[in-house]
Formats: structure tokens, sequence, C-alpha cells
């Protein structure tokens, strides 16, 4: 998407660990009118799939979700990675390690928000190795949903976990592909 590729490229900052940082417009600023316009996408790119809810993954899934679930005229649910005492009843789990932190995480989400008649768009601001998707995926199993597919603002396409979501024949769509990254910058697909 090139409003978003050229958004990379003028503030994306390439970090060590093959971390991407886009944190002025993403990941802790959040710009509000482009999230609508990826949220625009994602309804075209999804458009006629009978999407029913929303899910992703807490944080930085959040801000796009609610405004694609906007243009859905759908619900959005995010797993939580922490437990609360606002999270009651029956929960859904699955572990999920954090790429960023490295850590393993068991996300959480309430049974009473995903049923086996829904029909889920999942969401996500990155896919590196996968493990989020993957952690989300199983919720959607457990619950015996139907998955439509895997919406990714960021997909970094020299790790893994494209390959591996695709592979399991789960569609994915990625509004941003960064082909390859170093000190000296990014290269995105065009
Ligand atoms: P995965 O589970 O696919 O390995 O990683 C995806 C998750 O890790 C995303 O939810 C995102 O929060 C975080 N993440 C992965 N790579 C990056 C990155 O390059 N930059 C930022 N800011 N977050 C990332």
């Amino acid at each position: 998407m090139k409003l978003l590729n050229e958004r990379i490229l003028k503030d994306g900052k390439v970090r060590p660990g093959n971390i991407l940082k886009v944190d002025s417009f993403l990941n802790h600023q959040i710009d509000p009118v482009l999230m609508k316009e990826l949220a625009q996408e994602f309804k075209r790119r999804f458009d006629g799939e009978g999407i029913t809810k929303i899910i992703t993954i807490e944080a930085s899934g959040i801000a796009v979700s609610v405004l694609a679930g906007l243009e859905f005229g759908v619900p959005m649910v995010f797993a939580k990675k922490t437990s609360s005492k606002n999270l009651d009843g029956e929960l859904y789990y699955a572990e999920v390690k954090s790429f960023t932190r490295g850590t393993v995480v068991d996300i959480q989400m309430s049974k009473k928000f995903i049923t086996k008649d829904d029909k889920i768009l999942i969401i996500d601001d990155f896919l590196a190795n996968g493990q989020a998707l993957l952690g989300l995926i199983n919720i959607v199993k457990q619950a015996g949903a139907t998955l439509a597919g895997c919406g990714i603002v960021i997909e970094k396409a020299f790790q893994d976990g494209g390959k591996i979501v695709r592979d399991l024949g789960v569609r994915v769509e990625s509004l941003a592909i960064v082909e390859s990254m170093s000190d000296d910058g990014l290269v995105l697909k065009d």
C-alpha cells in the first residue's frame, strides 16, 4: 500500500534484533488518519467474506482493529496478555512467545465474545515469526469459529511467520511487506 510504504520509509527506524520502530504512527503515537486508511484497505481486501468479528492482541493491534471494526460494522475483541479481575467467566488461553520481549505469555480471551457462529478476521500490527498469529488462530479453533484470514499492517518477509501461517492454508494479507532490513535502511515490496 503506497501510502503506508511512504510513511514507513519516512518515519521508520531500523533497530538491532530485526526490529522496525514505527512508534511515531503505529506503536506509541498513533496516526488516526493513517489508521483509517489501513482499515479501509482491510475492508476492501476482505469485503464479501461475511466477517462478524475482528480479533487482535494487545496492545499495538488495537487501534487499527477498532477502525477496521468500524469499516466492517462489527465488534473487535483483543486478547489480553495479563490476567485481571476484569476478566471473568470462562476463558480461551493460548501460549505466545513475544517477539519484542522474548518472553512467553498466555494470552486470554473471554469465551463469551467468540462463538462457533463467528467468521473471524485476525488483525495485527506486525508479522515476524508468526507466534502472535498462531496464538490467535489457536483461540479461533478452540471457539470452533471460522477464520476468514489475517490482516497485517507490516509483514517482515525475511522472517518465517508469513510462510508458517500461509502453509496452514490461512489467507494472510499484508499492507506493507519489508523484504530486507539493515543498518543502511530497508527495502519494501512495491
Ligand atoms: P511474531 O509473533 O509474528 O513473531 O511477532 C509479531 C508481534 O511482535 C507483533 O504483535 C508486534 O507487536 C511485535 N513485533 C514483531 N516485529 C516487530 C517489529 O519489527 N517492530 C515492532 N514495533 N513490533 C514488532
